[in-house]
């Protein structure tokens, strides 16, 4: 028997092999250069982003390298100068980066629901759960696809509300592209400060950790390079306490030559996606990813709803079993929502508060996806997945 390739939920090492040659060169020349730190490698590629982005000399976006994801939401929430029990709204179904900042700053988070279909913040329970105290929105485009950001700016602008969107998993996404210019409204440039994160796995990952902060007011720029700067714009002044969160060089020299392959990236993303859609679409108990008509989706993830809502997570558990023992591997993104995990049980939010939420995170499940996907991998995986709910 012919033994078949292995699946892998995420292919690095195949991404590489296709540009080794320029991610080695890259590499070695931060090495020889000896400037590791905040050296011409990282003004490069931040400078090659913001280009990226939109930035215009008219309406230019500002750029803030840091160390990871986590840190440039730690950053955004430190910039916008909140106080201790300032209300910041935000989704429970998210990875737990997202609210760990909020609590850790000792804001309060105001954890809602999110749409059943775009599995995003659900404006209508943004706009109930505003108090006084509220302060700043923080949507998710979680998946690849960005958050409803008419009515979140909107009703940020109705209430003098900032708005930090969580970019991790949608760099390169579109909302309303066909209305305005699509750079205008890239994921991460629409509120006041936009937030993403470069772990290998995500859309533009580099080859350990990174982070960046993204804004079109060159005040808050400043504010929050100082604050990734131990709060210091000139040695030794520290105006404010800050953090010590840098991008390294040679993470940044890597992203730079993958950044002209991202556009290309997020295709094959959407391409694998066309192809899972066709496989499994027909089928009664699955539910495939809702496309919102008003965003672009640069699938982070391709993640399926099982069966109707209500059910428990005994059918999910069973497919995740069945794929585990053929060695097709998934992900359950999330299997908890945050306001039932043990770090944010003082909020006092009670089982059955978030029900869309709830009811996700017994029926969610992501299938492999990258950008070396083939159809014929593909193919094994549907298959599994359509053998695996039949048993
Ligand atoms: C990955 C991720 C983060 C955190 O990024 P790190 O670089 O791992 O710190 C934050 N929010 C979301 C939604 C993520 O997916």
């Amino acid at each position: 028997m012919i033994k078949e390739a292995p699946v892998h939920m995420v292919d690095l090492k195949g991404q590489y092999a296709r540009i080794s040659n320029e991610v080695d060169a890259a590499v070695l020349e931060v090495i020889r250069s000896g400037a590791f730190i905040q050296g011409p490698a990282v003004k490069r590629f931040t400078a090659h982003l913001s280009d990226w982005l939109g930035s215009t000399e008219e309406a230019p976006i500002h750029v803030i390298p840091c160390a990871n994801g986590t840190d440039a939401l730690q950053a955004a929430f430190m910039a916008l100068g909140l106080e201790p029990g300032d209300e910041v709204i935000t989704p429970s179904f998210t990875y737990i980066a997202t609210v760990e900042v909020i609590q850790l700053l000792r804001l309060t988070p105001v954890m809602v629901d999110v749409d059943p279909q775009t599995f995003n913040m659900d404006p209508t329970s943004v706009e109930a759960a505003i108090t006084p105290r509220t302060k700043a929105i923080l949507p998710v485009h979680l998946y690849g696809q960005c958050a409803d950001m008419d009515a979140i700016v909107g009703i940020a602008k109705a209430h003098g509300l900032y708005v930090v969107e969580d970019t991790a998993q949608a760099i390169g996404a579109a909302w309303q592209p066909g209305k305005a210019t699509e750079t205008g409204r890239m994921a991460g440039t629409m509120g006041t400060i936009g937030t993403t994160s470069f772990f290998p796995s995500k859309n533009l990952g580099c080859y350990g950790d990174g982070g960046a902060c993204f804004t079109r007011d060159a005040a808050m720029a400043e504010r929050l390079r100082m604050i990734c700067n131990h709060g210091s714009r000139q040695r030794y002044e520290h105006e404010r306490i800050g953090m010590n969160s840098r991008l390294d060089s040679i993470q940044a020299a890597i992203l730079d030559v993958k950044l002209p392959h991202l556009s290309s990236y997020n295709v094959a993303r959407r391409e694998a996606a066309d192809r899972y859609d066709d496989m499994l679409g027909g089928h009664p108990d699955i539910t495939i990813p809702f496309r919102d008509p008003r965003s672009s989706h640069v699938f982070h993830q391709y993640t399926l709803i099982l069966g109707q809502a209500g059910d428990g997570p005994e059918r999910r558990d069973a497919l995740a079993a069945h794929l585990a023992s053929i060695g097709i591997p998934f992900g359950i993104y999330y299997p908890k929502p945050i306001h039932k995990q043990g770090a944010f049980m003082d909020l006092g939010i009670p089982v059955g508060a978030l029900p869309v939420t709830e009811d996700l995170t017994n029926r969610v499940i992501s299938l492999p996806m990258h950008t070396e996907l083939s159809g014929d991998l593909q193919t094994r995986i549907a298959d599994a997945v359509q053998a695996g709910l039949a048993l």
